[in-house]
């Protein structure tokens, strides 16, 4: 497999302007969820590029940055059935921060304020900065992102459509583990107990879609909390209904609107997000 510190370097592989180049940023620990993406992004382009680094400006904490995990030669070899296809770019600080590591400030209105815009201060600038920074540098066709990381995948479409990038960001469907715990670097921070606890927060999410707690979003949290209460290792962070559009958080569910719900729960110190369809009434 291929491997490049520099954008410079790597773009000289091109071969033409007519072969079509998908990218798939990551922050490596790569896992099932990683490689639906990696392999849509073969299935759609000629060249695909995946990056893998841990970028420092979307910590809010330095405990998190410090321990999220990173297994570099294990990535490289998940990504080695790609590798006819595939360039990884593994960039390091200075490359993707020439002039000192910080992030810009964006303004994406209303999908940035809440969620993870409200309880991870500074995330989406740091989220923001990174994605600019790679797809201009790499200025790929195509590049993807997991519905995972929702209000990630509405910002950075902003992101391209703000900064006129012309880039298509294709979303693809959360990938899940057998018990249903959504697929996350996160999940090998879990003990034993926790991961065995954590299935819950997707069970708890599909119980509540199937009761009627007609219009009233408050009894659909008292609900999810209730179930979550029951494994004595997690903890509700938020529970929040929000329409696709605006992911304004609702207390009161319209007629005619597509909401999602958007939970974090807490594992010991590991946080886990998930979200999942409403639908509508
Ligand atoms: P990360 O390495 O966590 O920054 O994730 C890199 C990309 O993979 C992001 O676009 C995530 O949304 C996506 N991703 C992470 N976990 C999953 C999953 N379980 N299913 C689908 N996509 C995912």
């Amino acid at each position: 497999m291929l491997v490049f510190k520099t954008a410079q370097e790597l773009r000289s592989c091109f071969k033409s302007n007519t072969q079509t180049v998908g990218m798939v940023p990551t922050m490596g620990a790569l896992h099932e969820g990683h490689l639906s993406l990696v392999k849509k992004a073969c299935e759609e382009n000629d060249v695909v590029v995946v990056s893998i680094y841990i970028n420092p400006t979307q910590f809010n904490k330095i405990a998190d940055l410090e321990k999220y995990p990173s297994n570099f030669e294990k990535d490289k070899a998940l990504l080695e059935p790609f590798s006819h296809q595939l360039l990884l770019y593994a960039p390091d600080h200075k490359e993707i921060y020439p002039e000192g590591i910080q992030s810009k400030t964006y303004n994406f209105g209303t999908i940035a304020n809440h969620m993870e815009g409200a309880f991870r201060k500074g995330h989406f600038d740091g989220v923001a900065t990174v994605v600019e920074t790679l797809l201009r540098k790499i200025q790929p066709q195509n590049a993807y992102f997991g519905e995972k990381d929702f209000q990630q995948l509405k910002i950075i479409k902003a992101l391209t459509t703000q900064k006129k990038l012309g880039i298509t960001i294709v979303s693809c469907p959360i990938v899940r583990e057998k018990d249903g715990l959504a697929m996350s670097s996160r999940n090998r921070l879990l003990s034993p107990e926790q991961r065995q606890a954590a299935p819950r927060i997707f069970a708890s999410l599909g119980e509540l879609k199937k009761k009627n707690f007609g219009k009233k979003v408050p009894l659909m949290e008292a609900f999810f909390k209730n179930e979550i209460a029951r494994e004595k290792e997690l903890e509700v962070e938020y529970f929040f209904v929000a329409s696709t559009t605006d992911l304004i958080p609702v207390s009161v569910i319209e007629e005619g609107i597509d909401y999602r719900i958007f939970v974090a729960v807490f594992a010991g110190k590991t946080r886990l997000i998930d979200t999942v369809e409403l639908g509508r009434i």
